[in-house]
């Protein structure tokens, strides 16, 4: 292998979060969040790993759709954002896609023509996130229109996204969950309302869908993550190994601006990983695991390098291992320290080599 940096999947990890979702929300059935590649861990390896053990998956890009398919999987798959062209409401429908529809004019391509197979949609109301879907009123005439339309199989389901789901004592949560409970209240289809944060913030509301995504990759979907205590194990693990290593004497400045003054002689650590890789790169940094010690690194962070502080660290050679995020170091405090969130983090990573295991 030429690539220092690589990408650790743990297939055990994945399954042992899936559980856990199961074990918290037994009625509902699973919609697994596979969109931007299933958060940068590859949507062909998770959807084949998770397939016997959720009900659908649901994704943003019709390609990703079309790939799930020609791989193999056969699980319903939602395309949660919906189709834009006839072209792609055609091929939802003759792949059997389920479709999203959040604005007029994706249900305006209803109107061009009856499909060959009727597919099966979702209606998306807004019940204040303000982003996608029909406000209360305007989804009740969206949503007759949706029913008696040809094309349309008969059941439509109900699909919402609370907005403040990562900080569950928010005001605005129950609002908008009294919100949705107001729209469904005689509605008989489908209704599906929680993401990771919603779906153990407000387990009094997952109704027939819960649409995990955070949640599934082994990460805390709340904002004040501090301690892990819902025991989500990671499943990204992201390392490369030092590459050189320098005596640097008092006094003397280091990197890019010269803004790190050595307070002593000492030995840093240079590592093969940066924000090209999607490493990031902000005015504070964090931590890394050189040979599992926490050591920190030295600001800024490079293209294709970061400097480490390896004085925590005893007898550091060239090749030794060099833990980004993953086990042992958990991604929401790189995140946090890096100002950043665990979602970017993660879609992020690039150029390294991936492998499951
Ligand atoms: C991304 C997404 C989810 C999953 O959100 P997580 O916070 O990752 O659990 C659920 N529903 C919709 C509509 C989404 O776009």
């Amino acid at each position: 292998m030429f690539q220092k940096a690589i990408c650790n999947f743990s297939k055990d990890n994945l399954l042992h979060n899936v559980k856990l979702i199961k074990k918290f929300a037994p009625d509902a059935k699973i919609m697994a969040i596979v969109k931007d590649n299933a958060y940068g861990h590859g949507v062909i390896s998770v959807s084949k790993i998770l397939e016997e053990h959720v009900d659908a998956f649901g994704l943003v890009l019709l390609n990703d759709a079309i790939t799930l398919r020609n791989s193999g999987i056969r699980k319903p798959i939602v395309l949660i954002e919906g189709v834009y062209t006839p072209e792609s409401l055609l091929i939802a429908s003759l792949q059997e896609f389920s479709v999203v529809f959040h604005c007029k004019y994706q249900i305006d391509l209803l109107k061009k023509g009856k499909l060959p197979n009727p597919i099966h949609a979702w209606l998306k109301l807004n019940i204040g996130m303000g982003r996608l879907g029909f406000y209360p009123d305007d989804a009740r005439i969206k949503l007759q229109f949706l029913e008696e339309s040809p094309s349309v199989i008969e059941t439509v389901g109900i699909i919402s996204h609370l907005a403040c789901a990562s900080q569950p004592q928010h005001p605005l949560n129950r609002k908008q969950i009294d919100i949705f409970k107001n729209f469904i209240r005689d509605f008989k289809g489908q209704k599906s309302l929680c993401n990771s944060a919603g779906i153990f913030a407000f387990p009094d509301v997952h109704y027939d869908w819960i649409r995990p995504g955070i949640a599934l990759y082994g990460c805390s979907p709340f904002s004040e993550y501090i301690i892990p205590s819902l025991n989500f194990k990671p499943v990204m693990t992201l390392q490369t190994e030092i590459i050189a290593i320098q005596k640097i004497n008092r006094g003397e400045m280091i990197g890019y601006g010269g803004h790190f003054c050595c307070p002593e002689d000492m030995l840093i650590g240079i590592a093969d990983i940066g924000y090209g890789d999607g490493y990031p790169c902000s005015k504070k940094s964090g931590m890394v695991l050189v040979n599992g010690v926490r050591c920190p690194v030295i600001a800024p962070v490079m293209m294709d390098t970061i400097i480490i502080d390896i004085r925590p660290c005893e007898n550091v050679e060239i090749g030794d291992k060099v833990i980004l995020w993953g086990e042992d170091l958990p991604i929401e405090e790189v995140a946090l320290s890096n100002e950043r969130i665990v979602y970017d983090l993660m879609v992020g990573v690039k150029n390294v080599y991936s492998r499951w295991q």
